[in-house]
Formats: C-alpha cells, sequence, structure tokens
C-alpha cells in the first residue's frame, strides 16, 4: 500500500495546520537567530497552497501535488526559506516523476533528491546550523527504512523521528550559513528555525500516512 494523491494533498492541508499552529514559535527562534520572519513567510506560503489543492485535476499524481507546493512557495514565501523550500519540493516532484503510488523506497528517493536539491542552492554542510541538519538525518534514516523493506509510511515515521532529533542537535551548533552566520559564536544555545519547520512538516508527511 503505497501513499498516493489523497495523501499528498492530506499532507499539504497537514503542512498549513501544523505550520499555523506553530508560527509563533518559529518566528521566535527565528527572532533569536534571524530577523523573525520564518514563521510568518512559511504560514503565508502554505496558506497560499490550500486552496489551490481544489483546483487539481482529476488523475494528479502526488508528483503534481509537490510541484504545486514548489510554484506557490518560490511565488510567495521569499527570504532564504523559499527558495530553498521551493528547490526542495521542485526536485522532490521530479523523483516522484508521474507515479500515482509511492512505496518506501520512492519516499527515500524523493527525500533524498529534496536535501540534495537544498545543498546545490544552498551550499550548506552538515552541522552549519541550517535545515540540512534536520534533513540529512531524515534522509539517512528513511534510506536505512527502506533498505529494511518498510512500507512508505513506516520510511517516513522514520525521517520525521531523525528530522526532529536533528532539529534538537542544531542547538549547539555554531550557525555557518544564512543570517544566523552573522552571530558567529552568539548563534549557540539556540535551534535553528529551518530545522525545526523541516522536522513539523515531515511529521506532518507521516501523519497523512498513518491514518
Ligand atoms: P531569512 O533568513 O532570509 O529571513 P527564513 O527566516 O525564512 O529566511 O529562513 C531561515 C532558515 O533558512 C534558517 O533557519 C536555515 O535553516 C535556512 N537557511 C538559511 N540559509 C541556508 C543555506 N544556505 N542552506 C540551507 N538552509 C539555509
Ligand atoms: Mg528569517
Ligand atoms: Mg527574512
Amino acid at each position: 500500500m503505497g501513499l498516493d494523491i489523497t495523501w499528498a494533498v492530506d499532507w499539504v492541508r497537514r503542512s498549513a495546520d501544523v505550520i499555523a499552529e506553530h508560527r509563533v514559535e518559529l518566528i521566535r527562534l527565528d527572532r533569536d537567530i534571524g530577523d523573525g520572519d520564518h514563521g510568518e513567510n512559511l504560514d503565508r506560503g502554505f496558506t497560499a497552497v490550500v486552496p489551490k489543492l481544489d483546483d487539481l485535476a482529476a488523475g494528479s499524481t502526488p508528483g503534481d501535488v509537490l510541484k504545486l507546493v514548489a510554484m506557490t512557495l518560490i511565488s510567495t514565501v521569499g527570504g532564504a526559506a523559499g527558495p530553498l523550500y521551493g528547490t526542495a519540493y521542485l526536485k522532490a516532484a521530479a523523483a516522484a516523476g508521474s507515479e500515482s503510488s509511492l512505496d518506501g523506497e520512492a519516499v527515500a528517493r524523493i527525500l533524498a533528491a529534496a536535501r540534495d536539491g537544498i545543498v546545490a542552492r544552498g551550499k550548506a554542510e552538515s552541522g552549519d546550523k541550517t535545515m540540512i541538519d534536520a534533513w540529512t538525518p531524515a534522509v539517512d534514516a528513511a534510506a536505512a527504512a527502506a533498505a529494511s523493506g518498510a512500507v512508505a509510511t513506516a520510511v517516513l515515521a522514520a525521517a520525521a523521528d531523525a528530522a526532529e532529533a536533528g532539529a534538537v542537535a542544531t542547538e549547539p551548533l555554531v550557525a555557518r550559513k544564512g543570517r544566523a552566520s552573522y552571530l558567529g559564536e552568539r548563534s549557540v544555545g539556540h535551534r535553528d528555525p529551518g530545522a525545526q519547520s523541516t522536522a513539523l512538516l515531515l511529521r506532518a508527511a507521516a501523519d497523512a500516512a498513518s491514518e
């Protein structure tokens, strides 16, 4: 039982809900080490995607949904996160192709493509205290789960768990990319907002798959 269009649409709706719920928390995290707009930026983007879901043509695939998210985030979010998440969803859409159902291997492949897109665009390495520090553990956990034969739902759950741990693990790091890098050592002791939003979005994906 792979993940289909119903899952993809539900993921987007849950993403919009969870980002709205955590909007203030993401703003606070970004106020500590950035300019305080991360929650507002993402909330604007996901709020803009939801009504567009109603216009998806019959027979649309998960890849079509990922592409819709990409285009909307690129045109509405701005800042660093808009182009980075936009690229992630665009690469994910390309990896999903026109498949109507995604198995565990496909999910792992799609997450890796999304992460690779963010790295290609932003050039962050692991440990730079960015969203990559949530994405890369998630990609690694997803690959390990898929290799051991896990179904798509379990692959996403493993990715979400690893992303949450990765976000927490950004707290002691010194920021080396993005606005937070201007603070240098003073960024220590704060969680990276983009890593936190990544964990929220991947948990939403896992929750959409498990119900
Ligand atoms: P801005 O910094 O332009 O206000 P946001 O506040 O929306 O943009 O997003 C900030 C987040 O973007 C950071 O918390 C970090 O996770 C992520 N980020 C910034 N620069 C990079 C980069 N070069 N590579 C990966 N992620 C990055
Ligand atoms: Mg910001
Ligand atoms: Mg900004």
